[in-house]
């Protein structure tokens, strides 16, 4: 099969299709009969920001309509979570615009989110630089939509644990430790979602303690699941929802949160430049951030800092964790961190496709919010605050629904088009595309996007599927610098500080052929940051190797999705347990 699914006698991902057929897989069609189901008002799968500002605006409604909280039952709002606890699951940069969580909790100053302990300081002073090399920085003058004065530093995990405190005592049921698995379809509308079976062994088979999941059956379904959701990759084809839309792209960020000795005094961040290789070859893109944090309970100074890169690189040995490694290495960094002491280590990928990209964000029953809609703004790193809105803007369109009595929730699409997020997502629509073709031919052109607000050169531009990139095994590889375990680290020291907690006999929820290219292992192997992938040590320098899945390693960042494989959901309660990423 020499040439299969290469290109130029290079490896394309998407001609190794994971083994799964979600629309198949992980829609139910009708409910299992009323005694054996659980019947709320609204369910939101996920108990990420998006989901749980969903659940808090929602239940701030009905706290004033005692009648259309009856209507919707005992448990009128539930919230699916898969991490142990809400947070646990979550990561983020996180300098956050602070408007809709002002918005979403009134009541509530900035100091005092400090004190609640998710957030850690305003943004007063701000650096961008670009690095020529491992030595030396160009500061340059932040373009516009990176100005990040008056913004919040803050931690999404310890976010959505403050929300979770407030959705529960307004009423929610949180299901932590649950993962909802299956969309339930019933005469073309959403009707809920079924959880996941707990206490299956490696092959499937119910051990001792096994317990079959259920059918929560609900008059509105919210989607919150955020970077590649499960359940919305299923909803997306059984509706058609990215009909006519350019296909979703993602990046893959790292992170570290580090204790220091002295505090830091502003945000920094790279852009583009070392330790990335900026020839088109090479297709590499991305950047680095340093966020000072200050923790307002025990008065450490404690420093977010991480590396993002594009997931659509073409050199196999492109790794976000080594290159976070690396780039620690540089002065810009060692002056900060040096001394210090590293307390939290987490992945993530994040949608960066943007405006085009959306897919419809309705369907009968069921609506999508935050990064399960893809509203992410990548020209400025920013998606906490549209991912609260748009749960705000999902609870105000069905709360309207559901007291006229009905449970078409059309109109969420134009309130989200007519709010920041659609003038804010429209202005930077073209913005991601031009990297596309490379870092030197596109770097001019993002910059006039910029400039021109998405205005030149105007139109829809075209993405590619990141899958669709041809791999080869490069040199990125050659310059990461040895782990020393003190303040450079290997992976598995990394995901051990997690928490993550998979059982060994768990079923393996990572699809991908086994048998594949090493051009294609290589790029698994490289780019997991959790090192789920291995190569046998006596696996042929070319031609198709056998790959070894070590799934219970997985931090569910999501990144495989994007090369050639996909994240399904694991059994409830497993994965990593993020305190302040
Ligand atoms: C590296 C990185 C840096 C970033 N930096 C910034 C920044 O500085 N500023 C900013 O504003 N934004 C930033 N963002 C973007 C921002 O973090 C996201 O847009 C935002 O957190 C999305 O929130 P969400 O609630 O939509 O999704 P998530 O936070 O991903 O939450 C989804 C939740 O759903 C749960 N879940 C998923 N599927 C299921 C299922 N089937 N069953 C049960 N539970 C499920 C997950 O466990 C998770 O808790 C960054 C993102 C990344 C990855
Ligand atoms: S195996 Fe898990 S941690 Fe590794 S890339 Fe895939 S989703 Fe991320």
């Amino acid at each position: 099969m020499a040439g299969h699914g290469s290109s130029n006698g290079k490896v394309v991902p998407a001609a190794y299709p994971p083994p799964v057929d979600s629309q198949k897989e992980f829609v139910k069609r009708g409910l299992d009969a009323e005694d054996e189901l659980i019947e709320v008002g609204v369910v939101i799968v996920g108990g990420g920001t998006a989901g749980l500002a969903c659940a808090n605006r929602l239940l701030a409604l009905l706290a004033d309509d005692h009648e259309t909280m009856e209507r919707l039952g005992e448990v009128p709002v539930a919230v699916i979570e898969k991490a142990k606890t809400c947070g646990g699951h979550n990561l983020s940069g996180a300098v956050m615009r602070p408007g809709p969580l002002q918005e979403l909790f009134p009541e509530m100053t900035r100091e005092q989110w400090r004190e609640e302990g998710f957030a850690f300081g305003e943004v007063t002073k701000e650096s961008v630089y670009v690095l020529p090399n491992g030595k030396t920085k160009l500061r340059i003058p932040p373009p516009p939509p990176q100005h990040n004065h008056g913004n919040e530093v803050i931690s999404v995990s310890s976010l959505a644990r403050f929300q979770q405190r407030q959705a529960e005592e307004a009423g929610a049921y949180i299901l932590t430790e649950t993962a909802a698995t299956q969309l339930i379809v019933e005469d073309g509308r959403v009707v809920g979602v079924r959880s996941g079976d707990k206490g299956r062994g490696k092959e499937g088979q119910p051990l001792g303690n096994f317990e079959p999941g259920t059918d929560i059956k609900a008059h509105a379904t919210v989607l919150a699941e955020g970077c590649w959701g499960h359940i919305t990759g299923a909803a997306i084809k059984e509706f058609d929802l990215a009909k006519d839309r350019e296909p979703q792209v993602w990046e893959l960020g790292v992170k570290e949160v580090w204790k220091v000795t002295k505090p830091l005094d502003r945000v920094i961040h790279t852009l583009a430049g070392w330790p990335l290789k900026i020839s088109a070859k090479y297709g590499q893109i991305g950047g680095s951030w340093m966020y000072p944090m200050k923790d307002h309970k025990t008065g450490e100074d404690l420093v977010s800092i991480g590396f993002i890169v594009d997931l659509d690189y073409a050199d196999a040995t492109t790794s976000a964790h080594d290159l976070l490694q690396q780039i620690k290495t540089h002065p810009l960094f060692k002056d900060v961190l040096e001394g210090g002491e590293r307390i939290a280590w987490g992945a993530k990928a994040l949608p960066a496709g943007g405006y085009w990209a959306m897919p419809k964000l309705s369907m009968p029953g069921a609506v999508l919010v935050g990064d399960s809609a893809g509203i992410m703004n990548l020209a400025s790193l920013k998606g906490v605050h549209y991912a609260i809105k748009s749960g705000v803007l999902a609870a105000e369109s069905i709360y309207a629904a559901l007291k006229r009595g009905e449970t078409s929730f059309e109109d969420y699409e134009q309130v989200v088009e007519d709010s920041i997020i659609g003038k804010d997502l429209w202005e930077q629509r073209n913005t991601r595309q031009p990297f596309q073709k490379g870092l030197l031919r596109g770097g001019p052109l993002v910059n006039l996007m910029i400039a021109t607000k998405g205005r030149f050169p105007g139109g829809r531009w075209a993405l590619h599927r990141n899958d669709a990139k041809p791999m080869f095994v490069g040199k990125t590889r050659e310059s990461y610098p040895k782990p020393d375990g003190k303040y450079t680290f290997d992976k598995l020291s990394s995901v051990f500080i997690t928490g993550n907690a998979t059982r060994d006999d768990a079923p393996n929820h990572i699809r991908v052929q086994k048998r594949v290219p090493r051009e294609l292992a290589e790029t698994w192997r490289w780019m997991c940051p959790a090192g789920v992938y291995e190569i046998p040590e006596d696996a042929p320098e070319h031609g198709e190797v056998d790959v070894i899945v070590n799934y219970t390693n997985c931090v569910q960042c999501g990144a495989i999705t994007a090369k050639g494989g996909r994240l399904t959901v694991p059994e409830g309660g497993d994965g990593p347990l993020y305190q302040i990423t």
